[in-house]
């Protein structure tokens, strides 16, 4: 009887029969595990209205924000209306509700009177995590409807990170003081703690975030910290997919992977896990599932530390967006080079990277690309600063910005097994490879694509994947 940690996505929360469908998880799983601890993250949607709210804060708009707080509250509100809870439960919470509305008010009123940028940002973190600190209270007070002890914990209170704006990293000492400190008390008198995902606290008390799709780091972290026997991430598909089904409809569910190709996974593409989650895991070796809260009986995707020996080498195809940086070689390369460079390190840390640069003997190539943690937006901002940067730079004259795709394929120990890449290169013959790269722990080979010949190439890998299962 070891301790699970779970965590749920938006979607698994976002509606009342989602909810009810994570209720009879959670109510089932209380009898099979000595102590859950469980991470919520917001509402489905709401993170990215709170980042637009953010936004128009700091532009000073006061309408814009206020009428997103009002959109918010109907929304929660109207949710606990819908449960099934007793009368002064159901006060209780609309009044936390209210109360984090206020606050949230406040912290706008504070990003559109800042005097600066700087002290702007200084409150960004702390009013886009506002989402999970709402669901996590929505979900404590049904699980206690159902008479199981329960309570709703800030991440604040547990998670220490430094302070990077947009995707702090954790502090694992400090923070495991504060889990067994705050949080093992808690379980062991039997009660389920709901944290919030996604948010922690820097060592000046300001409220940080991990990043885009940060609840499951913080399931990561709970779970190193507490030694769980297990982590399990429940979403609304059934588990790592060979690829994005929303482009490949004859996508198929990976059974097992190891901790490496999970990382090259989320890295390169696949939204459903956060990339800095898997080390943590991977140096404690705790196994993850990955389970569909809809059907929660499918054993979904098991990573763990080997992937078996199996005939099947590739196991998913994935594809993100970049772009590239062409420029003639009369350029001076060494002040693009900078410019790349101080434009990459400009960024919150993790938001863009450069994928690989080759050159022929006329051009010069950069392709950059922007892990799925950045966020929507990243891709935009980081291009749009590139640009800016070129432009004010009186040595760098000729250039072209162009978007691309960067499509990867993955499976362990590829590289060793022979024919594996050749296959891959012969089965995307007619289709322009602008630049091929061998990821440095072999599980990873990518190939640079132009935007109209992605799917394609996705689909053409994806075939070989499913002939050679
Ligand atoms: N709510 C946050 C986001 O949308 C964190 C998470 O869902 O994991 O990015
Ligand atoms: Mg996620």
């Amino acid at each position: 009887m070891g301790t699970l940690v779970m965590k749920f996505g938006g979607s698994c929360i976002g509606t009342t029969a989602a909810l009810n469908q994570t209720l009879n998880i959670v109510l089932h799983e209380s009898h099979q595990w000595g102590q859950l601890v469980l991470v919520v993250s917001a509402l489905d949607g709401v993170t990215d209205i709170l980042i637009e709210a953010a936004d128009m804060a700091r532009l000073g708009d006061q309408r814009g924000y206020r009428r997103i707080v009002a959109t918010l509250r109907t929304r929660h509100v109207a949710l606990i209306g819908t449960l099934p809870l007793e009368i002064n439960e159901k006060a209780a919470l609309e009044g936390e509700i209210d109360r984090l509305l206020l606050e949230m008010l406040n912290l706008y009123q504070g990003i559109a009177e800042a005097p600066t940028e700087k002290a702007a940002l200084t409150q960004y973190d702390a009013t886009i995590g506002m989402g999970e600190r709402l669901s996590a209270r929505i979900v404590a007070a049904l699980i206690r409807q159902n008479g199981i002890p329960s309570v709703a914990l800030d991440g604040t209170g547990l998670i220490i990170t430094d302070d990077t704006v947009g995707g702090a990293s954790p502090a694992l000492t400090e923070t495991q003081h504060r889990v067994t400190s705050q949080l093992v008390p808690i379980l062991e008198r039997q009660i389920i703690p709901v944290v919030t995902g996604f948010i922690g606290v820097d060592s000046s008390g300001r409220t940080t975030t991990l990043g885009r799709g940060g609840s499951d780091y913080t399931a990561s972290i709970l779970g190193s910290c507490l030694h769980a026997q297990e982590v399990w991430i429940w979403a609304g598909v059934d588990g790592l997919m060979s690829a994005d089904p929303h482009i490949i409809p004859s996508a198929q569910v990976i059974p097992r992977l190891s901790y490496e190709e999970v990382a090259e996974l989320a890295y390169f593409g696949a939204r459903i896990l956060h990339i800095r989650m898997i080390d943590l895991l991977r140096n404690s070796q705790i196994p993850v599932r990955v389970k569909n809260f809809r059907s929660p009986r499918r054993a979904g995707t098991l990573i763990h530390q080997h992937s078996p020996h199996t005939s099947q080498i590739v196991k998913a195809v994935t594809s993100i967006s970049g772009f590239s940086l062409t420029v003639p070689l009369s350029s001076y390369i060494p002040t693009l080079e900078e410019i790349v460079e101080q434009v990459i390190s400009a960024v919150p840390s993790g938001y863009a990277d450069v994928a690989t640069s080759s050159r022929s003997s006329t051009h010069y190539a950069v392709y950059f690309l922007t892990p799925t943690a950045a966020g929507p937006n990243a891709l935009h901002q980081i291009r749009a600063a590139l640009s800016s940067a070129l432009q004010a730079n009186p040595r760098t004259q000729q250039w072209e910005l162009q978007p691309v795709q960067i499509i990867t394929v993955i499976g362990a120990h590829l590289n060793e097994v022979p024919g594996v890449t050749a296959g891959i290169l012969q089965t995307m013959s007619g289709i322009q490879i602008l630049a091929l790269m061998q990821g440095p722990t072999g599980c990873s080979l990518s190939v640079v694509v132009a935007v109209e010949q992605a799917v394609d190439a996705l689909n053409r890998i994806h075939q070989l994947i499913l002939s050679s299962g």
